[in-house]
């Protein structure tokens, strides 16, 4: 089962989402809101935290969720601060009940990944893309128009036919015909 924990939530937050199974995951914390305290309401049992990328909207509740469930933090560079593990790009990462292939996908910040299950059908996004077409910004410290591109073409290619459901940064969740916002986000960042 997976759960926006900030759902609802009036802060400066990224989404976060609990991803329950054989193995318990947070996908990104979140800031700014109590996480620990909406995790111990659901009685989540918390194995470990994975994320899209370290931008602070994304990882301020990271060191309060660690110290809480005791649990270590996995994402793309292991030299950002609060990430002890790293994934590269094309591993897979169990979360949930289900295996996920990691794709680097840098343009809005250089860790930025996305977690993708074929056999789940199920994406998530972090900042690259969002609904409607929407896309990461490119205008913050490590942003490039072109990588951002460049990654939602790697996306689109690798999703096309089997995603049933995208889970993004910020936003609504988008459950039907993902792919078709992934292709639109590609035109709609070529252009703007
Ligand atoms: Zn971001």
């Amino acid at each position: 089962m997976i759960t926006n924990i900030a759902r609802g939530v009036q802060a400066f937050t990224s989404n976060a989402f609990l991803v329950e199974g054989d193995r318990t995951v947070l996908v990104d914390t979140g800031a700014n809101f109590d996480a620990v305290g909406t995790l111990d309401e659901r009685e989540a049992d918390l194995d470990a935290v994975v994320l899209t990328h370290t931008h602070s909207d994304h990882v301020g509740n990271l060191d309060s969720v660690k110290d809480a469930f005791g649990v270590e933090a996995w994402g793309f560079d292991a030299d950002q601060p609060g990430v002890d593990n790293a994934i590269g790009d094309e591993e897979t990462v169990r979360l949930g009940d289900d295996g996920y292939v990691a794709l680097h996908t840098p343009g809005h910040k250089n860790d930025h990944l996305c977690f993708y299950s074929a056999g789940a059908g199920v994406l998530f996004a972090g900042d690259l893309v969002f609904q409607n077409g929407s896309f990461g910004r490119t205008d913050l410290e490590e942003g490039d128009r072109g990588r951002l591109i460049e990654s939602i073409d790697r996306l689109s290619q690798r999703v096309d036919g089997h995603l049933a459901e995208m889970h993004t940064g910020h936003g609504p969740s988008v459950t039907t015909d993902p792919a078709r916002d992934i292709e639109m986000a590609g035109q709609a960042a070529r252009m703007g």
